[in-house]
């Protein structure tokens, strides 16, 4: 089969767009001009959150923050908690690192130049990339895992990623300064969301399908082969769920820095590789208590391992001494959406009988006896 021109793969990509573009909240109308502002936030979200989740948290988002203007002049803790539900709050951080400082070095214009995009808080190559083909229609293609896939079955390469890559770079760039980079770029990705996807493509419905050399082979679904991946490891942890009898939750702070930092969560025991010592996990507890075990951990993915904690959850006695209480957040249940919560202690609260996330405000608590069967510490 003879190598397609890139002129046909765009013209085709390009036709098939107009007729098949997904309408998303943050994209320009066909043939309006793309708002920078909205650019920036999308590709912000859209780094490791999937598209249905971002076309939910965008438009309240963008409501909260109509400009970069108000994004750059809002607090810290705003920001995350608009924030919450798309994961990853590094991002919010350096979405709102970078808002204040295209204020100040750039009077509040986002810059179109890659290397003065590339020296703002979290614009790596790709972000750098998408920003300046979709807001400001340079002549780039954005190389994403949907233009990885597509160009690994499109020219048909068998070499596994990530060795593959620099090559599968080098074929989507030929796409590039043809016409409309903007919707060039968004038809790619578009394309290997919809028809190319990553299991059962549509090739018959693909404007790539007659020149496409992995279908030809019967290959289509088998590329691109992956070197294997290396298993995350396993950590494990206590949760410590402790309620005052007025029913006020105790949360404290993460530090700034770091892994889901500057968010709330409910104290715990470190997180460890190898099983769960209870006995000296409780030495952790934020305070002496009766704690009772909730059977069946709670699983959270991280990039680098994953994460199993267990949940302990007591009542405070009156008595008790807090092991830390200049950093103790109370928190009733009914507020909670007040706290800048991670996924991961979500999942723990909704285990617990003061798990009210879903539950409308007032509802009944469950009763005591509906708590699982549990150990009593
Ligand atoms: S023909 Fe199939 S495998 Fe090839 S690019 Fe289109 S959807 Fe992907």
């Amino acid at each position: 089969m003879k190598q397609a021109a890139p002129g046909w793969l765009v013209d085709r990509l390009l036709a098939w767009y107009d007729a098949h573009r997904r309408e998303l909240p943050w994209r320009a109308a066909a043939g309006a001009a793309a708002s920078p502002y909205r650019v920036l936030l999308s590709e912000f979200m859209l780094q490791q959150t999937t598209v249905a989740t971002v076309s939910a948290r965008f438009p309240p988002f963008l409501a909260r923050f109509p400009s970069l203007e108000a994004l750059a002049a809002a607090g810290e803790a705003d920001v995350l908690h608009a924030w919450q539900g798309l994961g990853y709050y590094r991002r919010a951080r350096a979405l709102h690192a970078c808002a204040r400082t295209v204020l100040e070095r750039h009077g509040g214009r986002l810059p179109d130049d890659a290397a003065a995009l590339r020296a703002l808080p979290g614009i790596g190559p790709y972000t750098a990339s998408a920003i300046r083909a979709i807001a400001f229609g340079a002549p780039e293609v954005p190389v994403d895992g949907n233009v990885l896939r597509l160009m690994a079955r499109l020219h048909r390469i068998e070499t596994p990623l990530p060795a593959a890559v620099p090559r599968l770079r080098d074929l989507a760039g030929r796409l590039a300064g043809r016409r409309r980079p903007g919707d060039v770029a968004q038809a790619l990705m578009d394309l290997g969301a919809t028809v190319c996807r990553p299991r059962r493509p549509a090739c018959p419905v693909c404007p790539w399908r007659d020149a496409c050399r992995a279908r030809a082979a019967g290959l289509a679904e088998a590329l691109p082969r992956r070197a294997p991946r290396r298993e995350r490891p396993l950590r494990r942890g206590l949760a410590f769920l402790l309620a005052r009898p007025d029913g006020a939750i105790l949360f404290r702070r993460r530090p700034p820095a770091g892994l889901l930092g500057g968010l709330h969560e409910l104290p715990s025991s470190p997180w460890q590789e190898g099983p769960l010592a209870v006995a000296r996990a409780l030495g952790h507890a934020p305070a002496p208590s009766r704690w009772r075990l909730h059977p069946g951990p709670v699983r959270h993915g991280f990039t680098h391992f994953v994460l199993e904690l267990t949940l302990a959850e007591a009542v405070l006695d009156g008595d008790a001494a807090l092991a830390a209480p200049a950093a103790a957040i109370w928190c009733p249940p009914t507020e909670l959406d007040r706290l800048a919560l991670p996924t991961v202690m979500k999942k723990l609260l909704k285990l617990s009988e003061h798990g009210v996330a879903g539950r409308p405000a007032g509802a009944a608590k469950p009763r005591r006896s509906a708590w699982p069967a549990g150990g009593v510490i």
